[in-house]
């Protein structure tokens, strides 16, 4: 059986690595990324000072190390690839592209200079070739960070640390030069709900309270109505509300950097000062009677979710803004009927929810299904495996594989010894190309 995987991320190397293990079925795979890169977001999304989760890599390697696997980098799907390509070289296809695009506050003045999506914010300092060239101002002095999620947190918590402690992590030497000219003193993490809807987890909430030379400053408010809500004992809610407790309790002791954890609270539009940066942040209080607020801040970054890009071919949810599915299998039209060996796995699958690890039970039970609808399948004949090489090829792809991965990691390894840094990446697809000879 010949199965694609689009999208290189933990839920398309969990859905080759099932696939590689069955006894039932002799399976070769062939993953393909956009980017001459693999890993997706365990490269590009997971913060540079959170270096012990990135080694999951190591599984993923294991898993690329198949003989029955390839990787097909810097070949994108919907660009170099149609879905009919695929159908006709493949027995099965695996959606696993991730969710790419921002959810929207929708509010006046929203994405205006300086206020960003925060996962530009986040591809910037981790060196995601589409975030290179990001114009990240941090010489403003408060900056306010939308949504009470992991990502709000990881972000918060970056432009709150000190560059000298991320010199030894991955981060991007652009994001680096630039974080140690920093002048941002206070940041807001700004959430609609109160603590117990916060999605954020205790062990991410934590963290911020080692920040050095951070003062946190939680309103009592905030927290006494919180405490008056039923949690069971526990719970992430109640692990949550402990922290922002001992955070509250703890004296100010005039530090550098202030971190401001506002609860119940929404931005109603964001302020332009004269040259068209923003301003201001202006917010409304949710849980009781108030004159709306005006946060005098220089940078907005919103973290308020994710959602997928719809791609020519591939049925697509537009109310959920995700590959149109049923537990997996990829599914078409009102009756939304099965398309028949086609799937999808991950955050392409579910939206932005899961940690890593999720991913690994989630893509197995899709590739159960696989091995169930797909028996007989393997009959179909489909064009020898170096048809797809050529047809790329044609089209003046240039393929990255796993050895010229291999050896874009050694030039990234040896780059970041020279920093005291596991890696120093690139962050231009052209110049990786380069070093492949292309
Ligand atoms: C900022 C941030 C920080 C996070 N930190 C943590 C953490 O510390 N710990 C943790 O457990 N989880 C963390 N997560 C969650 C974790 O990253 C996700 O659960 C996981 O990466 C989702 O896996 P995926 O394979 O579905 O998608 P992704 O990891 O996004 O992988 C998708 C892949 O598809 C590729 N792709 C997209 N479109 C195309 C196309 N058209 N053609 C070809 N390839 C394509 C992309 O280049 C990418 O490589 C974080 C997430 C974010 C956003």
């Amino acid at each position: 059986m010949r199965v694609a995987i689009i999208g290189s991320g933990p839920a398309g190397f969990y859905a080759a690595e099932a696939l590689l293990k069955r006894t039932d079925a002799v399976v070769h795979v062939d993953m393909f990324d956009r980017l001459p890169t693999p890993f997706g977001l365990v490269r590009g999304g997971v913060a540079p000072d959170h270096q012990r989760m990135k080694t999951i890599t190591r599984a993923y390697e294991k898993t690329a190390s198949h003989p029955s696997f390839r990787f097909l980098g810097n070949v994108c799907f919907g660009r170099d690839l149609s879905v009919e390509d695929l159908r006709r070289h493949y027995h099965q296809i695996v959606y696993a592209m991730g969710n790419e695009a921002d959810r929207r506050l929708g509010i006046p003045g929203e994405g205006i200079t300086r206020c960003t999506p925060s996962s530009v914010f986040v591809g910037w300092y981790n060196g995601h070739p589409d975030y290179k060239d990001a114009r990240i101002d941090l010489s403003v002095s408060a900056v306010a960070v939308i949504g009470h999620g992991n990502v709000g947190v990881d972000t918060t918590r970056l432009l709150l640390r000190s560059a000298e402690e991320l010199a030894a992590t991955d981060i991007a030497g652009h994001a680096l030069a630039a974080l140690r000219q920093s002048r941002i003193r206070d940041v807001f993490l700004i959430g609609r709900g109160g603590p117990e809807d916060a999605t954020f987890t205790p062990k991410e909430l934590g963290e911020l309270g080692h920040l050095e030379d951070v003062d946190i400053i939680v309103e009592a408010d905030d927290l006494a109505a919180a405490a008056v809500v039923a949690n069971p004992e526990g719970s992430k809610a109640e692990q949550n509300l402990h922290i922002l407790q001992s955070y509250a309790a703890r004296p100010l002791a005039n530090r550098a950097k202030r971190l401001h954890l506002r609860f119940w609270t929404s931005p109603s539009e964001v302020i332009a000062d004269s040259a068209g940066g923003v301003a201001a942040l202006m917010l409304n209080r949710n849980n009781r009677q108030a004159a709306p607020e005006r946060l005098p801040v220089g940078m907005v970054l919103t973290a308020i979710g994710f959602a997928g890009n719809p791609i020519p071919g591939v049925p697509f949810d537009e109310k959920l803004r995700l590959i149109a599915n049923d537990d997996g299998r990829v599914v078409a039209g009102p009756d939304r009927r099965p398309v028949g060996g086609e799937y999808v796995v991950g955050w392409a699958r579910t939206g932005p929810q899961g940690l890593i690890g999720s991913h690994k039970a989630a893509s197995a039970h899709v590739v159960n299904h696989m091995m169930v609808d797909g028996a007989g399948l393997e009959q179909r004949p489909v064009p020898e495996p170096e048809a797809i090489i050529s047809l790329l090829q044609e089209r003046e792809t240039q393929i990255v594989s796993l050895d010229d991965w291999r050896r874009l990691d050694e030039v990234e390894t040896a780059r970041g010894e020279r920093r005291g840094a596991p890696r120093d990446k690139i962050v231009d697809v052209e110049a990786m190309l380069r070093i492949l000879g292309g």
